[in-house]
């Protein structure tokens, strides 16, 4: 087991990605909080990790409130004693259309989860990891921040913001055995693949899937599993070595 005793808050873990993340450090040994904005998918998630003999408990909170971010880590540490991997994985699609149909509240909605979330996790979980000796940080971001389509423009900018965050804050928490990366998947199959569509291409769902297929190199969707496996990794005394960096789970897109 790669996290034995290990405790692991997961964000935005009652679905897709963050849900196979937290499936899988729970199997690899640690001791996971799964936050989601969703109490119901949330709770799912804990209890299906229980079902299967792992350890898991559930907080509701949403990523985009100082006040939440305070109270999942607390409820972290009060649950479990310590927090060893933090994975700020909580993300918010948006419907692709032109830059002049981004509303200005859309925009702050945007930036506030996919982006003010990491700052404010890292704000007060980077103390509590000095303290304790050190720790991980792993950062869900997109290859839609290192090669934007059309039409996801805040999505791209904050995506491409939270890899550039990753590394301030990994040069900065370098010598305190702390280790920031992050990773940055193509279209995955879950949920947030369709919330990006517009009504036009919601009515041809399959034709526009093999539109974005045709981008991928590899020619398939990544799979909440396969983000999953990077996440440990970089979890992992694999990757002891590696910090600062992001890492592509992208069948070639990026290239
Ligand atoms: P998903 O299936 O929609 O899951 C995201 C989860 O986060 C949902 O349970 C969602 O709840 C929750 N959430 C939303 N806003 C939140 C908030 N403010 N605070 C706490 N939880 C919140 O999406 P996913 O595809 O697994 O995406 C996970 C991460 O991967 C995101 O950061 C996303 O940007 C990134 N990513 C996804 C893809 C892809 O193609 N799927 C590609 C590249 C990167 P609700 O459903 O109630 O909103």
């Amino acid at each position: 087991m790669k996290l034995k005793d290990k405790v692991a808050l997961v964000t935005g873990a009652g679905s897709g990605i963050g849900k196979a993340i937290a499936t899988l450090f729970a199997k690899e040994g640690a001791k996971v909080v799964v936050a989601d904005i969703d109490p119901e998918k949330g709770q799912e998630t804990a209890d299906m990790i229980k079902q299967s003999g792992w350890d898991a408990r559930y907080v509701q909170s949403d990523v985009s409130r100082e006040a939440d971010c305070e109270k999942m880590i607390q409820f972290t540490q009060a649950k479990f004693g310590k927090l060893d991997i933090l994975c700020n994985n909580a993300g918010i699609a948006m419907v692709i259309c032109p830059v002049e149909n981004v509303s200005e509240e859309l925009w702050d909605h945007i930036m506030a989860v996919n982006l003010k979330s990491v700052f404010l996790t890292c704000k007060i979980a980077i103390p509590i990891m000095k303290e304790q000796g050190g720790g991980i940080v792993i950062n869900v971001s997109s290859v839609s921040g290192i090669r934007p389509r059309s039409g996801l423009c805040a999505y791209s900018a904050s995506k491409s913001a939270v890899t550039t965050l990753t590394k301030a804050l990994a040069i900065e928490a370098a010598t305190h055995n702390i280790r920031i990366n992050s990773i940055s998947p193509v279209a995955t199959d879950t949920p947030m693949l369709e919330d990006m569509m517009t009504d036009e291409m919601k009515e041809n769902v399959e034709v526009t899937k093999q539109f974005v297929l045709a981008t991928i190199p590899i020619g398939k969707f990544a799979q909440p599993e396969d983000i999953a496996k990077a996440a440990l990794f970089l979890a992992s005394e694999d990757a002891s070595m590696v910090t600062g960096i992001d890492l592509p789970v992208d069948g070639g897109r990026s290239i």
